[in-house]
């Protein structure tokens, strides 16, 4: 039986995704500061433990493990990452968290490293055009991320393709782009554009407030597609980095429509000041068909249908 260690399992993909390994056979560590808030996590084992602490990282990771998924962040939706007011917490407690697992990863002699890394590393300079960015996995430098979270997610594949080249280290480095589904969160500042949305239409019958004139643009995964692309990768031989994303790029105005549209109601938008990011961004995934032959299968509207759905349902 293979055995599997998820930093992050308390998280949105985190916790799906060790649903996903336990469905495939695997023994599942996971470690969270924070149990999963939907859902009882399908882990064997489930530590409670804070990973910027060496001592919990040396703790979780034993030896004979086949597969390491580090996806334990501090993040959110642009609320929480374009305020400013977290630049300083993203930064150190993400990069301490992947600094102990680069090493004890390493020192443990885990098969395979994954490492979710972010679209957020792309140059802003390549996404001033909503109708035409670009995200390319080479377009990635000479590097001009928009946030510090940017920043940090690049130093930190930086670190583990280091520990590869000079340790031998086995890894796989992704880069999602907005990924989304049921069991993440939709409300308290941390939700993301699509759930952010769901929620705004589903308790709204007249207008719905988004932030910017609702012209940028963005593609959105859904989780079991993101799964895939994570399964497709590590099976593959190829380290990345690569984009695991959607190329079924929207304004986030057409999107709350679509929404609107799902929900069967006609809602009016106003446009709001608020934090916005990129004036667009798309995932190009010409390298993960190349060389992991993945591409998502859902449409945006199906998987944001069953987003819409869970919410109606947590909303009660
Ligand atoms: P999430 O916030 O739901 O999950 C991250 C988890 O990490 C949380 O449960 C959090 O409690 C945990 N964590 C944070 N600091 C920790 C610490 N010090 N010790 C232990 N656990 C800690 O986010 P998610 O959407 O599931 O994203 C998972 C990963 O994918 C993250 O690394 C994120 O940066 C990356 N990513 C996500 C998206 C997306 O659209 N969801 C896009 C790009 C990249």
């Amino acid at each position: 039986m293979k055995k599997a260690i998820v930093f992050g399992a308390g998280g949105f993909i985190g916790s799906h995704l060790v649903r996903r390994l336990k469905a495939h056979g695997y023994w599942v560590r996971g470690v969270d500061l924070k149990r999963p808030e939907f859902s009882v996590s399908a882990a064997d084992d489930f530590i409670v433990g804070d990973l910027r602490d060496r001592a919990v990282v040396d703790a979780a990771i034993d030896t004979g493990i086949d597969e390491l998924y580090q996806l334990a962040a501090d993040m959110g939706g642009a609320g929480y990452l374009f305020s400013g007011d977290n630049d300083a917490a993203v930064m150190h407690n993400s990069a301490l968290i992947n600094l102990h697992t680069s090493e004890i990863a390493l020192a443990r002699k885990v098969g395979k490293v994954f490492f979710s890394s972010s679209a957020c590393i792309y140059p802003k300079y390549n996404q001033l055009d909503p109708d035409n960015p670009k995200c390319a996995e080479d377009s990635a430098y000479p590097a001009e991320p928009d946030s510090e979270y940017g920043w940090e997610k690049l130093f930190s594949e930086r670190l583990y393709i280091a520990f590869h080249k000079n340790h031998g280290l086995d890894i796989r480095l992704a880069r999602f782009h907005n990924v989304f589904g049921p069991e993440g969160p939709w409300q308290g500042g941390k939700e993301k554009a699509p759930a952010a949305l769901c929620r705004k239409v589903a308790t709204s019958d007249d207008t719905i407030e988004i932030w910017g004139d609702g012209l940028q643009t963005r593609s959105f995964l859904y989780i079991d597609d993101c799964l895939d692309g994570i399964q497709a990768l590590m099976k593959s031989d190829f380290i990345g980095p690569v984009n695991i994303g959607s190329e079924e790029m929207i304004s986030i105005n057409d999107y709350a429509q679509l929404i609107a549209q799902i929900a069967g109601k006609t809602l009016k938008i106003k446009n709001i000041p608020g934090p916005v990011g990129v004036r667009g961004r798309n995932s190009d995934n010409a390298l993960a068909m190349e060389k992991i032959g993945w591409s998502p299968q859902l449409t945006l509207a199906e998987g944001t249908e069953r987003l819409f759905r869970w919410i109606i349902g947590e909303i009660g």
